[in-house]
């Protein structure tokens, strides 16, 4: 069968730390969802900054385009001057049926010349289809930027169609100097858009190496998170990272914030299961002591009251020969009495004490007179348990401020113990001596003895010795040293014992000479 505490201490985990555990693996199981969450709004925010990038550098060369179309002055003049006014670009070629036609920015030495135009042209008539399918564009009233294939580093080539009139179109290549696109164009709006919160850096993909960033930043803060290729110049990615914490370790610090706070909480909670679980367990073995006191004191009470009612009722019934016999009947009697009502003093001043009601009384007093007295009264009663007694009193033993009745029931006390506990040898000695700082009183058996460790015990309530033969059969409340103890403590005094399993016990009470 389960014992009732471990059902307890089952049931405790069941109701408080499971529920709180299952949370906790919940939390953090959402809290990785969290993140995943965050991470993506994160990545499309990158995402979004990085085409608002993409889709300016469309814009700027659609602007140029447009302005070909729509400028206040002929085409060639405002080839002239875009060509003129644009640091990037190199050059625009005009292409028709009739003509080819070259606005470069500088003047370029004839050969040269050549070799470019011819350069162009074949970047033309390789690009074919793109050209074509431009044509078709600006034919259904859009005019698009193609990027062509072309050979030459550090350049880019696009082209755009434009209608001439309503029957032909001709076609415009725009030769662009990247590094320069990238730096009059690109520059200032990642500029704008990085703030002073992202980094964002134009790479050249062929030699992995960053040709622009807005800042200037140490190589072991780079950490780029998102690339994408910038659409007008394929060889070339964008790249972006957030200053500073990134999300990522914002949130992942968060999470792990979150994660140590429900470890901990957890942790208390156990400890908290765990302190419910022992306090529970502490007043079960309090009500099972209780009990135990209970049935204890009982039995003790049953002897004398039987010894009382067994010598009463002979004494009732007239059948004692001698007057002698019968003086020996009555002193029994008192003896039982005497002790009967010790023991309910015993237990009235324990719940005095319990209840914190329990006062005392100082007056000076001469602790041998009162060992005598108590010697007086209980001699014959040990005499007749086959107790041997020796007092040994101390002629010089100083007046002390106690309260005596409290003082005889704790030497009574242990008397009664040494009595109890003594088992075959029946020899109890009763000693005061003094010392620099205190009155002893000591009282030796030659009994069972104590072990080490029960005598670090023996002072709390209710506590009794369950092992050992003698032990087990004497019955007792388990309340007695402690009521010495608090005795003692009232006298600002000690209780101290010696002893060793089989050899006896000496327990010697020290009321301080300085008490006054
Ligand atoms: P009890 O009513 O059980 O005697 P006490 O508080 O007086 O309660 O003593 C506590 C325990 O200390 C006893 O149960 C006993 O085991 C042990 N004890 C006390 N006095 C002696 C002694 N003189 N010799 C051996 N054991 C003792």
């Amino acid at each position: 069968m389960i014992k009732p505490g471990l059902k307890i201490g089952i049931l405790l985990t069941l109701i408080l730390v499971l529920p709180s555990l299952f949370f906790s693996a919940y939390e953090i199981s959402n809290i990785n969802q969290n993140e995943a969450v965050i991470d993506s709004i994160y990545s499309s925010q990158l995402e979004s900054i990085l085409f608002s990038v993409n889709q300016y550098s469309d814009d700027v060369i659609s602007g140029w385009a447009n302005q070909l179309d729509k400028g206040k002055y002929g085409l060639d003049q405002e080839m002239e001057s875009l060509v003129t006014k644009n640091y990037s670009i190199d050059a625009f070629f005009l292409i028709d049926s009739l003509k080819h036609q070259l606005f470069s920015k500088e003047k370029i030495p004839e050969d040269s010349l050549t070799i470019l135009t011819e350069k162009l042209e074949y970047a033309f008539a390789q690009n074919a289809n793109e050209i074509e399918r431009l044509q078709q564009y600006i034919k259904s009233g859009y005019q698009k930027i193609g990027v062509l294939d072309f050979n030459m580093k550090g350049k880019s080539l696009f082209a755009f169609a434009r209608t001439v009139d309503s029957l032909s179109v001709e076609t415009v290549l725009l030769l662009i100097d990247i590094e320069k696109f990238i730096g009059e164009n690109l520059g200032p709006k990642i500029q704008g858009i990085a703030q002073d919160q992202f980094y964002i850096s134009v790479i050249d993909k062929k030699r992995n190496a960053e040709i622009y960033s807005n800042v200037v930043y140490d190589e072991g803060e780079k950490n780029i998170q998102q690339r994408r290729k910038i659409w007008l110049f394929p060889a070339y990615d964008l790249g972006i990272q957030m200053k500073g914490n990134t999300i990522e370790n914002l949130v992942r610090k968060r999470t792990r914030t979150n994660i140590i706070m429900l470890i901990v909480m957890d942790m208390i909670l156990l400890l908290g299961a765990w302190f419910v679980y022992r306090n529970i367990r502490q007043q079960m073995k309090l009500t099972q002591i209780k009990s135990d006191f209970i049935s204890n004191v009982s039995h003790e009470i049953r002897t004398p009251l039987a010894l009382i009612n067994m010598y009463s009722e002979t004494l009732e019934m007239g059948r004692l020969p001698s007057e002698g016999k019968k003086q020996e009947y009555y002193k029994v009697i008192n003896t039982e009495a005497n002790r009967l009502s010790n023991m309910v003093n015993n237990i009235l001043n324990f719940s005095k004490i319990e209840s914190g009601k329990r006062e005392y009384h100082f007056k000076e007093s001469d602790i041998n007179a009162e060992i005598e007295i108590i010697l007086e009264n209980y001699g014959q009663h040990l005499h007749k348990k086959g107790f041997e007694i020796n007092f040994e009193s101390f002629d010089d033993f100083p007046k002390l401020l106690i309260d005596k009745e409290a003082v005889s029931e704790a030497i009574i006390n242990l008397i009664d113990n040494a009595v109890k506990y003594s088992g075959n040898t029946k020899r109890i000695e009763i000693a005061c001596n003094t010392d620099l700082e205190f009155a002893n009183i000591n009282v030796i058996d030659f009994g069972i003895g104590i072990s080490k460790k029960d005598q670090a015990l023996i002072f709390d309530k209710f506590y009794r010795v369950s092992s050992g033969d003698l032990a087990n059969k004497v019955k007792g409340s388990g309340i007695g040293l402690s009521i010495v103890k608090h005795i003692m403590d009232a006298h600002n005094g000690r209780i101290t014992v010696k002893s060793s399993k089989e050899n006896g016990t000496c327990f010697t009470l020290s009321f301080p000479l300085s008490f006054k």
